[in-house]
């Protein structure tokens, strides 16, 4: 079993990728320079299981809010690093800083040495190391805000990030869930229309998305499992006109006072479904959000995967790429996949928020699922140095996975490795139609 492991890890270890989904900054030059090691790698994920294992909130704050020495900080959260240290996330970070520092993990006694390393990385070409010679990846889908060239770096990314790094995928959200009115103004300037009517409003979101794949979007993503159900039920337009025309009777309010915007269930359900027709029409790709909510604390419920079904049914020309394995749904994502060919798995994310569900789901999909259907990385990052920690445990868990298929005598070496690119390169590329751009 070790020998079979080792010469399908050895293959797959230098696949190129495709990697289907980031939250990189979308040029290198806007990444954030007043930073450390702990500020940066604390952003997201890694940061939850810290305060999940009791660290306290006010405590967080402080490592990524203010200036202390590197040593000051990791004395804050040395007892909860060490609870979570074997976590997907925890282990992914020490992955990284192996490497990309040749350090074996981060702890009290490497943590002045790393951080003094990562100083150095804020140069210029950083991004192109990790990611194309490290992390071997041809192009990552970014997943981006906004189609406006200035925007605020911290906030959102933009259509025009840096097309040697990425392939861009444009967020729906603001057009079916404008929560501030800031958000209805940025429609209103990127579409050039003024927003006068719910009428208006459809016709602001479609040139948007007409924009959107002018400028070189490759999908459209829907990240609203964070917000609502992934239930959008089949609404009148009446319905979703009163809810739309009741956002607009705040639009007097001075502005002193926040305009407060929350958009009806029947509103959203009717615009997600309008931008489905449109990417029925036009054969799109739609990446949508399911399962486990980055952050402490949310509704799991809202995110099952079998809550699209209807969707699946009514727009057979779209490409449902389903993201995160749905986990912990994605035995329902597994019956999915199977039963509709418009339904395809995307393991961004999955390999760290549990690699073990990642492998065992695997070797539960070659049992049921057409293997064309499974796109096996994304890193799902807002940090470069986690993309690499990431990408080595995908390669992991999928030569783990084709290996047990090939001790059970299902398929030699040779076509587990062909499996892999399948996984990693070929399927992504076909599903976004990466071949017709390029
Ligand atoms: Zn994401």
């Amino acid at each position: 079993m070790e020998n079979i492991f080792e010469e399908i890890f050895d293959y797959v270890k230098d696949l190129g990728i495709i990697d289907t989904h980031e939250h990189l900054p979308s040029r290198e030059e806007l990444r954030d320079k007043d930073t450390d090691i702990l500020k940066e790698y604390l952003s997201h994920y890694f940061n939850r299981d810290l305060i999940s294992s009791g660290l306290p909130v006010e405590d967080y704050q402080q490592i990524v809010e203010k200036k202390l020495p590197i040593m000051d900080k990791w004395k804050i959260v040395e007892k909860y690093w060490e609870s979570s240290r074997f976590t997907g996330y925890g282990r992914a970070l020490d992955i990284s800083v192996q490497g990309l520092y040749g350090i074996e993990k981060i702890d009290a006694s490497t943590i002045e040495e790393l951080n003094s390393r990562f100083l150095k990385t804020l140069e210029p070409g950083y991004f192109k190391k990790v990611l194309k010679e490290k992390c071997r990846i041809e192009t990552s889908l970014l997943n981006v805000e906004t189609l406006a060239e200035d925007h605020d770096p911290l906030q959102e990314r933009s259509m025009h990030c840096d097309r040697d790094l990425y392939s861009p995928v444009y967020s729906i959200s603001d057009c079916i869930f404008p929560n501030q009115w800031s958000a209805i103004e940025k429609l209103e300037k990127q579409s050039g229309i003024a927003i006068t009517s719910f009428e208006r409003w459809l016709e602001a979101v479609g040139s948007l998305i007409d924009k959107a794949y002018r400028l070189g979007a490759v999908a459209l993503k829907n990240p609203l499992a964070y917000q609502r159900t992934l239930k959008y039920e089949r609404t009148s337009r009446s319905s979703a006109e009163e809810e739309f025309n009741s956002i607009l009777k705040v639009k007097h309010y001075p502005d002193w006072i926040i305009k407060p915007v929350i958009p009806g269930k029947n509103f959203q359900d009717y615009v997600f479904h309008f931008i489905l027709d449109i990417a029925n029409k036009n054969d799109l790709v739609i990446q949508i959000h399911t399962g486990i909510q980055e952050g402490n604390g949310n509704i799991l419920s809202n995110s099952n995967p079998e809550l699209l079904s209807n969707l699946f049914l009514e727009y057979p020309n779209v490409a449902f790429d389903i993201f995160h394995i749905s986990y912990p749904y994605q035995n329902e994502l597994t019956v999915l996949a199977k039963n509709y060919p418009n339904v395809y798995i995307d393991m961004c994310w999955a390999h760290i928020v549990s690699p073990n569900s990642s492998v065992e789901s695997l070797v539960e999909w070659i049992d049921t699922v057409p293997l064309n259907k499974i796109s096996a990385f994304g890193g799902d990052y807002l940090f470069v140095d986690g993309v690499y920690g990431h990408q080595y445990m995908a390669r992991l868990g999928v030569a783990k996975a084709l290996s047990i298929k090939v001790k059970e005598k299902i398929f030699d070496i040779d076509k587990a490795k062909q499996i892999s690119k399948m996984l990693f390169y070929d399927n992504p590329r076909q599903i976004f139609g990466l071949d017709k751009k390029t």
